[in-house]
């Protein structure tokens, strides 16, 4: 941890109790004086998302009322909302850290800046906005839906720059491509917002728009997105450390990871005032980049997300995600991108066995297997017991967790 941000930890924790109701109660018993090394500090109990919800409505907020000036909210789908309160100040950072995105992917003030994402009491469409207003670009507030209209103002308005989820720039790249207008397009760049989204699904969305793609990276509890976003040089993603600081742990030990290693990303805000949080668990998985960015930016880097802590299996002690199956499968040409993964505990060992589809003979799917077993032992390190299928053979699923049985316990 560079020194610069321990001493605005100890800043922020020096007065935390005093301001937050809810971590006065969350730290009860811990002297915050006592948080004198970066040991300390780490042994402070996490933040999760089940204690941002029990917080509901306002039970975050460490300011007084008159200082927040919005609330924004994490999608509730399942049970109770996280609320999240800003202040001036919050909102102010947000569109600061959301410009220096833009000014990383090469976007200027010239450029015309369409914005899909959603508009609301999340914090997609209006992050967006904010930055791009504050850079001085010319925002098109569309927000999603009605693929004709994005279509045509995208066509007079001349958008230079599209911002999207990769699932609705794919489909608009489509549309495009279908009615043949790809030459009224004047777009030069997407910035996506964060999810994980294969080298396949990007390829597509870059041809077929014929931009230069960016990966954003953000959540509604820590301001939106715009806290991250990879530079032209590579897929990696620079953030903003004198706004956040970051954190690699084990998702099954809370243990902290070295630098290189894939694991949990737990998040500290640095500056925020409205909902500061401190250790919060985001379940994405990526891993912390060492070394230096050749695009000489000194703001440290994460890895494209492989995916949420709820994907990931440990077998015979190296843990597995399904972005490694869909790896491995991508770099076998006879190979589908179909897959599913069983694994059993036999004779006191654990057997992993990857299903998965292919358009060749019966008779050559043992070449097959063979490849995808050694590939999987150069790339993972792991030996697998690989089976071949014939195309169709496997259940469809959309969501990632059905690939994946583990039948051990
Ligand atoms: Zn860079």
């Amino acid at each position: 941890m560079k020194e610069e941000t321990f001493s605005q930890i100890k800043t922020m924790l020096s007065t935390i109790k005093e301001k937050s109701a809810f971590y006065n109660k969350k730290f009860e018993g811990i002297d915050m004086g006592d948080v004198k090394t970066e040991e300390d500090f780490r042994n402070l109990p996490f933040t999760t998302k089940d204690d941002l919800r029990e917080a509901y409505p306002l039970g975050l907020a460490a300011v007084p009322d008159e200082k927040i000036v919005r609330i924004h909210s994490s999608s509730g789908t399942t049970g109770t909302p996280v609320i999240i309160p800003y202040t001036a100040k919050d909102v102010a950072d947000w569109a600061i850290q959301f410009k220096r995105c833009y000014e990383m992917a090469g976007i200027t003030p010239k450029d015309r800046i369409h914005v899909t994402p959603g508009y609301g009491l999340w914090t997609a469409g209006i992050g967006f906005q904010l930055g791009a207003e504050l850079l001085g670009a010319m925002v098109i507030p569309m927000g999603p839906g009605n693929t004709e209209k994005q279509l045509r103002m995208m066509i007079d308005m001349e958008s230079t720059v599209l911002c999207a989820t990769s699932s609705y720039a794919l489909l608009l790249a489509e549309a495009i491509a279908e009615k043949g207008i790809g030459d009224q397009i004047k777009l030069r760049k997407g910035v996506i917002g964060s999810e994980r989204w294969g080298e396949k699904m990007r390829n597509r969305i870059a041809n077929e728009l014929g931009v230069e793609l960016y990966d954003i990276y953000g959540l509604t509890e820590v301001y939106g997105p715009g806290i991250g976003i990879n530079c032209q040089h590579n897929h990696e993603m620079h953030y903003w450390d004198d706004y956040v600081y970051f954190e690699i742990v084990d998702p099954k030990t809370g243990e902290n990871l070295p630098d290189g290693t894939f694991g949990e990303l737990v998040i500290t805000t640095l500056q925020k005032e409205g909902a500061p949080l401190i250790r919060f668990r985001t379940h994405d998985l990526t891993r912390i980049v060492p070394g230096e960015c050749p695009c000489g930016s000194e703001f440290p880097r994460i890895d494209t997300l492989i995916g949420r802590t709820d994907d990931m299996i440990k077998v015979k002690g190296v843990n597995i995600f399904p972005a490694h199956v869909e790896e491995v499968l991508a770099l076998i040409g006879d190979a589908s991108s179909e897959y599913q993964v069983m694994i059993d505990h036999l004779n006191g060992r654990d057997i992993m066995t990857v299903f998965f589809e292919t358009p060749v003979s019966k008779d050559d799917y043992k070449v097959v297997e063979e490849q995808v077993t050694e590939v999987f032992k150069n790339r993972i390190g792991i030996k697998i017991e690989a089976k071949a299928v014939q195309m169709g053979d496997l259940p469809r699923s959309e969501k990632k967790s059905n690939h994946i049985f583990d039948n051990r316990y």
